[in-house]
């Protein structure tokens, strides 16, 4: 295990005898009491299981019990009586919690850590990135609590007579829907701020990747949060998802613009609120002013971390004619330097699909652009000698729009090279497609980078940086324009979204209405006298 601290409690992993002809995941299994007292805390009475196992190398992993419509009823009844009782703990308290979470999250991150890679396939560095999110999440909210949720005064119609105030009441319970892609966070962040407003959480998780959202339920409860407040049920989106929207009071969503479409229809028909994280095709920028090295290095990050399964990684590049041979030239140099693995040490640069379906989309897509005259600069190979699901990071130029991955989302390490010659050219081919999730910037000049960036549709612009500085900063909105979502996570938005605003005016002494005898005509006149001196005091 190199320089991994030793899970606590023996942690998830067994070790076996090493084989030397075998990469390092092979000598390791999760040891099944540890999975079966995470896949306990699914609330399912149906008695069926679904199988999963490692994208890694094939090695089951755990049964995962299936929730049945009754079970979810079930867990938004408890959620209710929960949440009840939580909405009446103080802001305080709560926000102490979520620092204790975040304590816990970085001692024990090298167990979760283990988990996400062992059930993703991910490489280890690109699973950090999970518990440090958590844990900025956590400590951003519990640090703005009072800022974003302390009750608001507000200007009354009548100075000094008509007092104002803005409660932020929690919505109630919450169901989140999440993916598979950083199975942790995804399944978590998200939660924090709807706890810490007050609300209960229904949690379905992807059924690929249980086990990581079900330690981030234990350890909610590790640190403190009640019983009943954080429920996890699971089962196929399709036949329990509909369940979660049915019964919520909101629903935050986490996955493709396809389902998001569902779920808005869902909450439409409800007439209760969402949020949609959706897909993205998005696109980086290297302009003529650009640290070469720099764009090389951050092209390799927003376009292979995680092995392209982010959200917000970069698929299509827009490089300034005049520095086009010399970045291309570092962006190959650099791709081709990366080490593949399956492996749950560090040191591996990029790790494995998740499965299957992953493998295939990526490899129809190469193959169509290929077929239809694209070049492979690099990669574009399935590596079954590295694992199942293991495909190169793969660098096409000459993509045309007749070409698959020219608009539609390849959620892999597939990124595609066009020259520009002209800025504004560069920035509507940006925004051509129907996707506006995240964009990035390279240039040394930062003040002409942001003016650009306020022309770029897309909820998140990184200038000199991939895509970590805006997804890192969590007091800053994250989220897509268009096609990409609705509304945002993180930041105040990401919170408030959880709240109802309430408005509480207290009139005093004066009512409104003719008084003391007024007639209405003379009231009208006093109230229009009254519009106008307003103005001119300069009142808002
Ligand atoms: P998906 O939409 O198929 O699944 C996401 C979640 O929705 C899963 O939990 C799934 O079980 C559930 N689901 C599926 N059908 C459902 C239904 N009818 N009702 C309710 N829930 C249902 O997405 P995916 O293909 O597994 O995930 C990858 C996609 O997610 C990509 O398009 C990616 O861009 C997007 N994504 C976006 C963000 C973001 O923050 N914007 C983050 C991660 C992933």
């Amino acid at each position: 295990m190199s320089d991994r601290n030793p899970s606590p409690a023996g942690g998830p992993l067994v070790e076996g005898p090493r084989d030397p002809e075998h990469d390092a995941t092979a000598s390791y299994a999760l040891e099944p009491e540890y999975a079966a007292s995470l896949t306990r805390r699914v609330l399912a009475t149906t008695g069926r299981t679904v199988e999963v196992r490692s994208p890694l190398n094939g090695a089951p992993l755990a049964h995962i019990p299936q929730s049945s419509a009754e079970d979810v009823a079930a867990a938004y009844a408890r959620a209710r009586k929960a949440q009840q009782a939580w909405q009446r703990v103080s802001l305080d308290d709560r926000a102490a919690i979520l620092l204790r979470l975040h304590d816990l999250i970085l001692e024990r991150q090298d167990e979760i850590i283990d988990l996400i890679v062992w059930e993703s396939g991910k490489a280890r560095k690109h699973a950090f990135d999970e518990p440090l999110h958590v844990a900025l999440t956590a400590r951003y909210y519990a640090r703005t609590a009072h800022e974003h949720l302390d009750t608001q005064r507000k200007l009354g119609v009548v100075p000094g007579l008509t007092r104002v105030e803005v409660n932020r009441v929690p919505k109630g319970v919450v169901g989140i829907i999440s993916p598979w892609n950083y199975p942790f966070t995804m399944a978590l962040c998200d939660g924090l701020p709807a706890l810490l407003a007050g609300n209960a959480v229904v949690a379905k998780p992807d059924a690929q990747t249980m086990l990581s959202a079900l330690w981030g339920a234990q350890l909610l409860e590790e640190a403190g949060f009640p019983a009943d407040l954080w429920t996890v049920v699971a089962g196929p989106g399709a036949e329990i998802g509909p369940e979660l929207v049915a019964r919520s009071d909101y629903v935050c969503f986490t996955g493709s613009t396809a389902t998001g479409r569902l779920i808005a229809q869902g909450c439409a028909e409800r007439l209760i609120g969402c949020s949609l994280e959706l897909g993205g095709k998005n696109p980086i920028l290297v302009l003529r002013d650009a640290d070469l090295e720099r764009a090389a290095e951050g092209a390799v990050r927003a376009a292979f971390s995680n092995a392209g399964q982010l959200c917000v990684s970069m698929e299509r590049m827009f490089v300034a004619d005049q520095v086009y041979d010399r970045f291309v030239e570092r962006f190959v140099a650099r791709t081709e330097a990366m080490s593949l693995g399956a492996s749950l040490d560090w040191g591996v640069d990029m790790g494995s699909l998740i499965s299957q379906q992953q493998l295939d989309t990526v490899t129809r897509h190469v193959e169509d652009a290929v077929a239809k005259g694209a070049r492979v600069l690099t990669g574009g190979r399935h590596r079954p000698d590295l694992g199942p699901y293991f495909y190169e990071p793969t660098i096409l130029e000459g993509v045309t729009p007749e070409m698959t991955c020219f608009g539609e989302e390849t959620f892999g390490p597939v990124i595609a090279l066009y020259r520009f010659h002209d800025e504004a050219d560069a920035v509507a081919r940006a925004n051509a497609g129907e996707y506006g999730l995240n964009a990035s910037i390279y240039s040394q000049d930062g003040a002409r980078a942001r003016a650009i960036a306020r022309f770029v549709k897309c909820g998140t612009v990184n200038i000199n940086e991939a895509f970590a500085a805006t997804f890192a900063s969590i007091d800053s909105p994250m989220g897509g324009m268009r096609q990409s979502g609705m509304g945002r996570r993180q930041g105040a938005e990401g919170i408030h979204r959880y709240t109802e605003s309430q408005s509480v005016a207290t009139q005093r002494l004066l009512r409104f209405g003719p008084v003391l005898g007024m007639s209405d005509a003379t009231y009208a006149k006093v109230m229009t006298a009254n519009l106008k001196l307003m103005k001119k005091l300069g009142r808002a």
